[in-house]
């Protein structure tokens, strides 16, 4: 399966650096990627950041949305208006958003199902954390977060989902590629028992401390169609050299 490498610029950048790493992933992208790219910038910079990229292939995406389309929310963004200004993306249930705003399955499986709504291909998030993965419960932690957080109507053409164990996300502390194959082969095999046979199609991305160093032995692991990048996604360099590691089918 064809890879996607998506970049999660999280709180970051004012616009003269967001503007030069767009431009600067937009021209390596004119030249031709291995694989899909996506960026998400903060929502005040996808309007302009979309501008820059527009044209390259690179796809745009927003770090969360509401689960409604308007409405009396300060300070959210629904997926209306994400799809109206060019996304086609949008990450929900990311770990820093189900720590910091209490976000549960129920809240995800909402907001992904807006997403769809909308016309976007949610990128579900999920993954133990370190005492769940010391007591030998990481498989049981993202079977019930994959059950819990997959709207009806989800399908290989509207979901990715993503595995980010949170002990490895932003620490460089990167899951090993034995265990990034024991969870993502198991999640393939609890996407088959939801979808059927769609099950294979659907991507699931590895994130957490992914580099230009390791991701080429991630993104070759059976059943990694792609990674979702924090912290090297902020520099062109090292993110082009995770995009390149990526499998064009
Ligand atoms: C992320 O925020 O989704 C992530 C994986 O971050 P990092 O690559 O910095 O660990």
């Amino acid at each position: 399966m064809r890879s996607l490498v998506a970049g999660n610029w999280k709180m970051n950048g004012l616009k003269a650096e967001s503007l030069e790493l767009a431009s600067d992933l937009a021209g390596r992208a004119r030249s031709g990627a291995v694989c899909d790219v996506l960026v998400c910038p903060p929502s005040t910079m996808l309007s302009d950041v979309g501008a820059v990229i527009s044209g390259s292939g690179i796809m745009l995406g927003g770090q969360d949305c509401h689960a409604l389309e308007s409405g009396a929310h300060t300070g959210d963004v629904s997926p209306v208006m994400l799809a109206d200004l060019g996304c086609s993306h949008a990450i929900v249930g990311h770990s820093e958003r189900r720590a910091n705003h209490g976000e549960s399955d129920a809240v995800v499986t909402e907001k992904a199902a807006a997403a769809h709504k909308a016309g976007l291909t949610a990128i579900i998030c999920l993954g133990e954390n370190a005492a769940e993965r010391v007591e030998g419960r990481a498989k049981e932690i993202v079977t019930l977060q994959l059950h819990g957080s997959l709207p009806e109507g989800a399908s290989a053409a509207n979901t990715v989902i993503a595995y980010e164990p949170v002990w490895a996300i932003g620490t460089g502390n990167t899951a090993t590629p034995q265990d990034v194959t024991e969870i993502h082969d198991h999640l393939r095999g609890e996407l088959i028992r939801a979808f059927g046979d769609d099950g294979n199609a659907v991507r699931l991305l590895y994130g957490g401390s992914v580099n230009a160093g390791n991701a080429s032995e991630l993104l070759a692991v059976d059943n990694v169609n792609g990674a979702l990048v924090g912290g090297a996604s902020l520099k062109p360099d090292d993110f082009w050299a995770i995009v390149e590691s990526g499998r064009p089918d």
